[in-house]
Protein backbone atom coordinates (compact mmCIF):
# COMPACT_ATOMS: atom_id res chain seq x y z
CA UNK A 1 0.00 0.00 0.00
CA UNK A 2 1.10 3.70 -1.20
CA UNK A 3 0.96 6.14 1.41
CA UNK A 4 1.51 10.08 0.61
CA UNK A 5 1.79 12.65 3.16
CA UNK A 6 2.05 16.55 2.64
CA UNK A 7 3.87 18.94 4.77
CA UNK A 8 5.01 22.50 4.02
CA UNK A 9 8.20 21.52 5.30
CA UNK A 10 10.11 18.25 5.58
CA UNK A 11 13.52 18.42 7.77
CA UNK A 12 15.78 15.70 7.13
CA UNK A 13 18.06 15.50 10.35
CA UNK A 14 17.01 16.05 14.20
CA UNK A 15 19.79 17.37 15.56
CA UNK A 16 20.66 21.25 16.89
CA UNK A 17 20.09 22.45 13.41
CA UNK A 18 17.15 20.40 12.36
CA UNK A 19 15.41 20.86 15.50
CA UNK A 20 16.05 25.12 15.65
CA UNK A 21 14.48 25.03 11.87
CA UNK A 22 11.91 23.22 12.63
CA UNK A 23 10.87 24.89 15.75
CA UNK A 24 11.16 28.29 13.87
CA UNK A 25 8.97 27.23 11.09
CA UNK A 26 6.34 25.96 13.43
CA UNK A 27 5.98 29.27 14.60
CA UNK A 28 5.15 30.82 11.15
CA UNK A 29 2.57 28.16 11.33
CA UNK A 30 4.20 25.63 8.96
CA UNK A 31 3.26 22.44 8.61
CA UNK A 32 6.59 20.79 9.71
CA UNK A 33 8.23 17.20 9.66
CA UNK A 34 11.46 16.29 10.89
CA UNK A 35 12.45 12.33 10.20
CA UNK A 36 15.24 11.29 11.35
CA UNK A 37 17.19 7.96 10.76
CA UNK A 38 18.43 7.29 13.88
CA UNK A 39 16.28 6.04 17.30
CA UNK A 40 17.27 9.16 18.57
CA UNK A 41 16.90 12.72 18.23
CA UNK A 42 20.14 15.11 18.90
CA UNK A 43 22.41 12.34 19.93
CA UNK A 44 25.35 14.76 19.73
CA UNK A 45 24.12 17.68 21.54
CA UNK A 46 23.72 14.46 24.16
CA UNK A 47 27.38 13.65 23.66
CA UNK A 48 28.46 17.38 23.76
CA UNK A 49 30.66 19.33 26.08
CA UNK A 50 31.61 16.15 28.12
CA UNK A 51 27.83 15.39 28.74
CA UNK A 52 27.30 19.41 29.88
CA UNK A 53 26.68 20.55 26.08
CA UNK A 54 29.09 23.94 25.58
CA UNK A 55 26.28 25.29 24.10
CA UNK A 56 27.29 28.71 22.55
CA UNK A 57 29.86 31.23 22.96
CA UNK A 58 29.32 34.75 24.80
CA UNK A 59 32.17 36.22 21.82
CA UNK A 60 31.19 34.14 18.92
CA UNK A 61 31.79 35.85 15.72
CA UNK A 62 32.65 35.08 12.00
CA UNK A 63 36.36 35.03 13.58
CA UNK A 64 35.71 31.62 14.93
CA UNK A 65 35.00 29.92 11.86
CA UNK A 66 36.63 28.82 8.96
CA UNK A 67 35.10 28.60 5.34
CA UNK A 68 36.07 29.22 1.73
CA UNK A 69 33.91 31.97 2.81
CA UNK A 70 34.54 33.51 5.78
CA UNK A 71 31.67 36.13 5.38
CA UNK A 72 29.15 33.84 4.35
CA UNK A 73 27.89 33.04 8.13
CA UNK A 74 27.71 36.85 9.40
CA UNK A 75 24.41 37.60 8.04
CA UNK A 76 22.99 34.12 10.42
CA UNK A 77 24.83 35.31 12.79
CA UNK A 78 23.45 38.92 12.71
CA UNK A 79 19.78 37.36 12.74
CA UNK A 80 20.36 34.94 15.74
CA UNK A 81 22.88 35.72 18.15
CA UNK A 82 24.36 33.90 21.28
CA UNK A 83 22.13 36.39 23.18
CA UNK A 84 19.06 35.07 21.55
CA UNK A 85 19.88 31.43 22.26
CA UNK A 86 20.86 32.29 26.00
CA UNK A 87 17.50 34.22 26.25
CA UNK A 88 15.51 31.01 25.04
CA UNK A 89 17.63 28.79 27.63
CA UNK A 90 16.67 31.40 30.50
CA UNK A 91 13.33 31.06 29.13
CA UNK A 92 13.24 27.71 29.95
CA UNK A 93 15.18 28.14 33.39
CA UNK A 94 18.56 25.82 32.35
CA UNK A 95 20.83 26.75 34.44
CA UNK A 96 24.32 27.12 33.71
CA UNK A 97 28.05 28.70 33.77
CA UNK A 98 30.74 30.19 31.84
CA UNK A 99 33.64 27.70 31.90
CA UNK A 100 36.10 29.44 30.79
CA UNK A 101 36.80 32.08 27.01
CA UNK A 102 33.19 32.58 27.18
CA UNK A 103 32.15 28.84 27.12
CA UNK A 104 28.58 28.54 28.07
CA UNK A 105 27.56 24.96 29.25
CA UNK A 106 24.82 23.63 30.91
CA UNK A 107 25.12 23.26 35.02
CA UNK A 108 23.42 19.98 35.04
CA UNK A 109 23.22 18.01 31.79
CA UNK A 110 23.09 18.27 28.32
CA UNK A 111 19.79 16.64 28.17
CA UNK A 112 18.28 19.86 29.72
CA UNK A 113 19.04 21.33 26.25
CA UNK A 114 17.45 18.33 24.49
CA UNK A 115 14.19 18.92 26.14
CA UNK A 116 14.41 22.18 25.57
CA UNK A 117 14.15 21.76 21.96
CA UNK A 118 11.52 18.58 22.43
CA UNK A 119 9.39 20.80 24.16
CA UNK A 120 9.59 23.55 21.74
CA UNK A 121 8.99 21.46 18.98
CA UNK A 122 5.53 20.01 20.71
CA UNK A 123 4.29 23.80 21.32
CA UNK A 124 4.92 24.09 17.38
CA UNK A 125 3.49 20.69 16.61
CA UNK A 126 6.23 19.44 14.72
CA UNK A 127 6.25 16.05 14.06
CA UNK A 128 9.41 13.64 14.13
CA UNK A 129 9.83 10.38 13.03
CA UNK A 130 12.49 7.97 14.16
CA UNK A 131 14.32 5.20 12.42
CA UNK A 132 13.26 6.47 9.07
CA UNK A 133 16.03 6.63 6.15
CA UNK A 134 15.09 7.96 3.08
CA UNK A 135 15.85 5.98 -0.06
CA UNK A 136 14.76 8.99 -3.13
CA UNK A 137 14.16 12.59 -3.52
CA UNK A 138 12.71 13.42 -6.77
CA UNK A 139 11.65 17.55 -7.79
CA UNK A 140 8.58 18.00 -9.47
CA UNK A 141 7.56 21.25 -10.47
CA UNK A 142 8.41 23.08 -7.46
CA UNK A 143 8.28 20.14 -4.89
CA UNK A 144 9.76 17.74 -3.71
CA UNK A 145 9.07 14.03 -3.33
CA UNK A 146 10.72 12.33 -0.66
CA UNK A 147 10.45 8.06 -0.77
CA UNK A 148 11.22 6.10 2.22
CA UNK A 149 12.43 2.41 2.41
CA UNK A 150 8.91 1.31 3.70
CA UNK A 151 7.85 3.06 0.23
CA UNK A 152 6.02 6.09 1.94
CA UNK A 153 5.94 9.13 -0.18
CA UNK A 154 6.20 12.83 1.71
CA UNK A 155 5.52 15.65 -0.23
CA UNK A 156 6.45 19.16 0.83
CA UNK A 157 7.45 22.54 -0.81
CA UNK A 158 10.56 23.11 1.26
CA UNK A 159 13.20 20.42 1.67
CA UNK A 160 15.40 21.38 4.53
CA UNK A 161 18.80 19.17 4.35
CA UNK A 162 20.28 19.13 8.59
CA UNK A 163 22.04 16.04 8.37
CA UNK A 164 25.52 17.28 9.79
CA UNK A 165 28.94 15.98 9.24
CA UNK A 166 30.61 12.94 9.10
CA UNK A 167 31.84 12.62 12.63
CA UNK A 168 30.95 9.36 15.14
CA UNK A 169 29.35 7.53 12.35
CA UNK A 170 28.29 5.38 15.42
CA UNK A 171 25.92 7.68 16.73
CA UNK A 172 23.99 8.68 13.32
CA UNK A 173 26.49 10.51 10.89
CA UNK A 174 26.25 9.99 7.52
CA UNK A 175 27.55 11.20 4.41
CA UNK A 176 23.36 11.79 3.28
CA UNK A 177 23.86 15.82 3.20
CA UNK A 178 26.76 15.71 0.56
CA UNK A 179 25.22 12.55 -1.59
CA UNK A 180 22.20 15.19 -2.25
CA UNK A 181 24.32 17.67 -2.68
CA UNK A 182 25.79 15.39 -5.34
CA UNK A 183 22.09 14.63 -6.88
CA UNK A 184 21.86 18.57 -7.33
CA UNK A 185 25.01 18.93 -8.91
CA UNK A 186 25.88 21.42 -5.87
CA UNK A 187 29.54 21.51 -5.76
CA UNK A 188 31.21 19.88 -2.07
CA UNK A 189 34.77 21.39 -1.08
CA UNK A 190 37.30 18.88 0.61
CA UNK A 191 36.23 16.94 4.04
CA UNK A 192 38.50 16.55 6.32
CA UNK A 193 38.32 15.72 10.03
CA UNK A 194 38.46 18.12 12.74
CA UNK A 195 38.57 19.36 16.00
CA UNK A 196 40.46 15.84 16.29
CA UNK A 197 43.50 14.28 18.17
CA UNK A 198 46.78 14.25 16.16
CA UNK A 199 48.79 10.98 15.75
CA UNK A 200 52.54 10.33 15.76
CA UNK A 201 55.25 7.68 14.85
CA UNK A 202 58.94 6.62 16.15
CA UNK A 203 60.50 8.71 18.75
CA UNK A 204 57.92 10.88 19.12
CA UNK A 205 55.49 8.62 19.31
CA UNK A 206 56.88 6.72 21.94
CA UNK A 207 57.58 9.89 23.97
CA UNK A 208 54.08 10.67 24.03
CA UNK A 209 53.11 7.13 25.03
CA UNK A 210 55.33 7.76 27.84
CA UNK A 211 53.40 10.63 29.23
CA UNK A 212 49.69 9.64 28.61
CA UNK A 213 47.54 11.51 31.09
CA UNK A 214 50.22 14.93 31.84
CA UNK A 215 48.42 17.82 30.46
CA UNK A 216 50.24 21.40 29.98
CA UNK A 217 49.48 24.59 28.84
CA UNK A 218 50.86 24.91 25.85
CA UNK A 219 50.95 26.98 22.49
CA UNK A 220 50.45 25.48 19.29
CA UNK A 221 51.30 27.10 15.81
CA UNK A 222 50.84 27.04 12.34
CA UNK A 223 51.91 29.93 10.12
CA UNK A 224 50.09 32.78 11.74
CA UNK A 225 47.26 30.86 13.97
CA UNK A 226 48.12 30.22 17.20
CA UNK A 227 46.02 28.36 19.96
CA UNK A 228 47.13 28.78 23.48
CA UNK A 229 45.21 26.06 25.24
CA UNK A 230 45.49 23.01 27.32
CA UNK A 231 47.76 19.92 25.59
CA UNK A 232 47.34 16.10 26.32
CA UNK A 233 49.37 13.40 25.62
CA UNK A 234 47.61 10.21 24.80
CA UNK A 235 48.71 6.80 23.83
CA UNK A 236 48.51 7.76 20.27
CA UNK A 237 49.88 10.81 20.23
CA UNK A 238 49.19 14.65 21.33
CA UNK A 239 45.31 15.98 22.37
CA UNK A 240 43.70 18.62 24.32
CA UNK A 241 42.15 21.84 23.51
CA UNK A 242 44.87 23.65 22.01
CA UNK A 243 45.54 20.42 19.28
CA UNK A 244 41.95 20.14 18.38
CA UNK A 245 41.89 23.81 17.60
CA UNK A 246 45.06 23.73 15.50
CA UNK A 247 43.99 20.19 13.66
CA UNK A 248 41.43 22.21 11.84
CA UNK A 249 43.80 24.19 10.25
CA UNK A 250 46.43 21.01 10.09
CA UNK A 251 47.04 19.48 6.39
CA UNK A 252 49.30 16.28 5.81
CA UNK A 253 52.77 16.84 5.81
CA UNK A 254 52.79 20.09 7.49
CA UNK A 255 54.33 20.51 10.72
CA UNK A 256 53.20 22.02 13.78
CA UNK A 257 55.19 24.35 15.95
CA UNK A 258 54.56 23.33 19.83
CA UNK A 259 55.57 25.61 22.87
CA UNK A 260 55.54 23.77 25.82
CA UNK A 261 56.00 26.74 28.28
CA UNK A 262 54.69 29.59 26.04
CA UNK A 263 55.08 31.98 29.57
CA UNK A 264 58.74 31.17 29.79
CA UNK A 265 61.55 31.80 27.86
CA UNK A 266 63.73 28.50 28.58
CA UNK A 267 67.47 30.06 27.19
CA UNK A 268 67.57 32.79 29.32
CA UNK A 269 66.11 30.78 32.31
CA UNK A 270 68.20 28.14 31.70
CA UNK A 271 71.56 30.37 31.81
CA UNK A 272 70.59 31.94 34.75
CA UNK A 273 69.84 28.92 36.36
CA UNK A 274 73.56 27.56 34.96
CA UNK A 275 74.97 30.63 37.36
CA UNK A 276 72.58 30.14 40.31
CA UNK A 277 71.95 26.15 40.79
CA UNK A 278 75.23 24.55 39.12
CA UNK A 279 75.10 21.73 40.95
CA UNK A 280 71.33 21.05 39.95
CA UNK A 281 70.38 17.85 37.40
CA UNK A 282 69.00 19.49 34.62
CA UNK A 283 66.01 17.38 34.75
CA UNK A 284 65.30 18.78 38.61
CA UNK A 285 65.91 22.28 36.89
CA UNK A 286 63.22 21.73 34.35
CA UNK A 287 60.89 20.05 37.26
CA UNK A 288 60.41 23.68 38.41
CA UNK A 289 58.75 24.31 35.35
CA UNK A 290 57.03 21.54 33.74
CA UNK A 291 55.54 18.39 35.35
CA UNK A 292 58.23 16.09 36.27
CA UNK A 293 57.25 13.26 34.39
CA UNK A 294 57.48 15.86 31.40
CA UNK A 295 60.91 17.21 32.26
CA UNK A 296 62.49 13.66 32.85
CA UNK A 297 61.26 12.59 29.47
CA UNK A 298 62.68 15.31 27.55
CA UNK A 299 66.08 15.01 28.92
CA UNK A 300 66.00 10.84 28.51
CA UNK A 301 64.99 12.17 24.73
CA UNK A 302 67.96 13.99 24.18
CA UNK A 303 70.09 12.03 26.18
CA UNK A 304 71.34 14.52 28.58
CA UNK A 305 72.03 13.33 32.11
CA UNK A 306 74.16 16.34 33.66
CA UNK A 307 74.23 18.62 36.20
CA UNK A 308 73.54 22.33 34.63
CA UNK A 309 76.51 23.86 35.91
CA UNK A 310 78.17 21.47 33.29
CA UNK A 311 76.16 22.39 30.51
CA UNK A 312 77.54 24.19 27.21
CA UNK A 313 75.47 27.05 25.40
CA UNK A 314 74.26 24.67 22.42
CA UNK A 315 73.18 21.62 25.48
CA UNK A 316 71.03 24.59 26.44
CA UNK A 317 69.85 25.58 23.15
CA UNK A 318 68.84 22.37 22.60
CA UNK A 319 66.60 21.84 25.24
CA UNK A 320 65.08 25.24 25.16
CA UNK A 321 64.56 24.88 21.54
CA UNK A 322 62.53 21.38 22.35
CA UNK A 323 60.76 23.20 24.95
CA UNK A 324 59.99 26.45 22.93
CA UNK A 325 59.88 25.52 19.61
CA UNK A 326 59.08 21.91 19.19
CA UNK A 327 58.47 21.19 15.60
CA UNK A 328 56.05 18.06 15.28
CA UNK A 329 55.14 16.49 11.86
CA UNK A 330 51.91 14.63 12.43
CA UNK A 331 51.46 11.50 10.36
CA UNK A 332 47.53 11.66 10.48
CA UNK A 333 44.53 12.28 13.14
CA UNK A 334 42.31 9.95 14.63
CA UNK A 335 39.78 10.80 12.54
CA UNK A 336 35.92 10.62 12.02
CA UNK A 337 35.63 7.97 14.94
CA UNK A 338 36.67 11.12 17.29
CA UNK A 339 36.49 14.23 15.64
CA UNK A 340 34.13 16.87 17.05
CA UNK A 341 33.23 18.37 13.15
CA UNK A 342 33.71 18.04 9.94
CA UNK A 343 36.16 20.59 8.08
CA UNK A 344 34.25 21.64 4.97
CA UNK A 345 31.07 21.07 3.17
CA UNK A 346 28.71 22.37 0.56
CA UNK A 347 29.91 25.50 -1.34
CA UNK A 348 29.55 28.28 0.45
CA UNK A 349 28.53 29.63 -3.27
CA UNK A 350 25.64 27.47 -3.09
CA UNK A 351 23.76 29.20 -1.12
CA UNK A 352 22.08 32.05 -0.12
CA UNK A 353 23.32 33.41 3.16
CA UNK A 354 20.51 35.23 3.90
CA UNK A 355 18.24 32.33 3.43
CA UNK A 356 20.55 29.08 3.56
CA UNK A 357 18.20 28.31 0.50
CA UNK A 358 20.19 26.79 -2.65
CA UNK A 359 20.38 29.43 -5.30
CA UNK A 360 19.94 27.28 -7.95
CA UNK A 361 16.74 25.08 -6.59
CA UNK A 362 13.64 27.23 -4.86
CA UNK A 363 12.69 25.09 -1.89
CA UNK A 364 16.34 23.23 -0.67
CA UNK A 365 17.80 24.79 1.94
CA UNK A 366 21.06 23.38 3.75
CA UNK A 367 21.95 24.33 7.36
CA UNK A 368 24.08 23.32 10.34
CA UNK A 369 27.30 21.79 9.91
CA UNK A 370 26.83 20.00 5.95
CA UNK A 371 27.75 23.48 5.02
CA UNK A 372 31.31 24.20 4.53
CA UNK A 373 31.53 26.61 7.87
CA UNK A 374 33.07 25.27 10.62
CA UNK A 375 33.65 26.64 14.24
CA UNK A 376 36.75 26.57 16.27
CA UNK A 377 36.40 24.54 19.81
CA UNK A 378 34.30 26.19 22.37
CA UNK A 379 30.33 26.01 21.34
CA UNK A 380 30.74 27.92 17.99
CA UNK A 381 29.63 24.81 16.31
CA UNK A 382 26.34 24.75 18.18
CA UNK A 383 25.84 28.41 17.91
CA UNK A 384 25.98 28.00 13.75
CA UNK A 385 23.56 25.33 14.19
CA UNK A 386 21.62 27.41 15.90
CA UNK A 387 22.11 30.61 13.78
CA UNK A 388 21.69 28.81 10.60
CA UNK A 389 18.43 26.76 11.34
CA UNK A 390 16.61 30.14 12.64
CA UNK A 391 17.55 31.43 9.51
CA UNK A 392 15.90 29.14 7.53
CA UNK A 393 12.83 28.78 9.61
CA UNK A 394 12.05 32.22 8.60
CA UNK A 395 12.39 31.29 5.62
CA UNK A 396 10.70 27.92 4.34
C1 LIG B 1 31.91 14.41 20.88
C2 LIG B 1 31.44 15.74 20.36
C3 LIG B 1 31.32 16.82 21.23
C4 LIG B 1 30.91 18.06 20.74
N1 LIG B 1 30.79 19.08 21.63
C5 LIG B 1 30.40 20.29 21.18
C6 LIG B 1 30.20 21.36 22.09
O1 LIG B 1 30.26 21.18 23.32
N2 LIG B 1 29.88 22.59 21.56
C7 LIG B 1 29.71 22.79 20.21
O2 LIG B 1 29.42 23.91 19.80
N3 LIG B 1 29.85 21.78 19.34
C8 LIG B 1 30.16 20.54 19.79
N4 LIG B 1 30.28 19.51 18.91
C9 LIG B 1 29.95 19.76 17.48
C10 LIG B 1 28.41 19.80 17.33
O3 LIG B 1 27.87 18.66 17.96
C11 LIG B 1 28.00 19.82 15.87
O4 LIG B 1 28.70 20.80 15.16
C12 LIG B 1 26.49 20.08 15.75
O5 LIG B 1 25.80 19.03 16.39
C13 LIG B 1 26.07 20.16 14.30
O6 LIG B 1 24.68 20.28 14.26
P1 LIG B 1 23.86 19.75 13.00
O7 LIG B 1 22.43 19.86 13.38
O8 LIG B 1 24.34 20.38 11.77
O9 LIG B 1 24.27 18.20 12.88
P2 LIG B 1 24.01 17.03 13.93
O10 LIG B 1 23.82 17.56 15.30
O11 LIG B 1 25.10 16.05 13.68
O12 LIG B 1 22.61 16.42 13.48
C14 LIG B 1 22.46 15.71 12.28
C15 LIG B 1 21.30 14.76 12.45
O13 LIG B 1 21.00 14.17 11.19
C16 LIG B 1 20.83 12.78 11.36
N5 LIG B 1 21.09 12.13 10.09
C17 LIG B 1 22.28 11.89 9.49
N6 LIG B 1 22.09 11.23 8.34
C18 LIG B 1 20.74 11.07 8.19
C19 LIG B 1 19.93 10.48 7.19
N7 LIG B 1 20.47 9.88 6.13
N8 LIG B 1 18.57 10.49 7.36
C20 LIG B 1 18.02 11.07 8.46
N9 LIG B 1 18.74 11.64 9.44
C21 LIG B 1 20.11 11.65 9.30
C22 LIG B 1 21.79 12.41 12.45
O14 LIG B 1 21.46 11.17 13.05
C23 LIG B 1 21.62 13.60 13.40
O15 LIG B 1 20.55 13.41 14.28
C24 LIG B 1 30.64 18.24 19.36
C25 LIG B 1 30.72 17.16 18.50
C26 LIG B 1 31.11 15.91 18.99
C27 LIG B 1 31.17 14.76 18.04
Amino acid sequence: MKINKNFDVVVIGAGAAGLMCAIEAGKRNKKVLIIEHSSKIAEKIRISGGGRCNFTNINSNSENFLSNNKHFCKSAFSKYTQNDFIDLVKKHKIKFHEKKLGQLFCDNSAKDIIEMLITECEIQKVEIILNTEIKSIIREENLYILETEKKVKFICSSLVIATGGLSIPKIGASDFGYKIANQFNLKVTNLYPALVPLTFKDDILEFCKSLAGVSIEASVKINKTIFNEGLIFTHRGISGPSILQISSYWKPDRSIEVNLLPKNSMDKTLKERRVKTPKQNISNVLSDFLPSKLAMAITSLLNINQKIGDASNSTLNQISNFINKLNVLPTGTEGYKTAEVTLGGIDTNEINSATMECKKYSGLYFIGEVIDVTGHLGGHNFQWAWSSGYVAGQNV
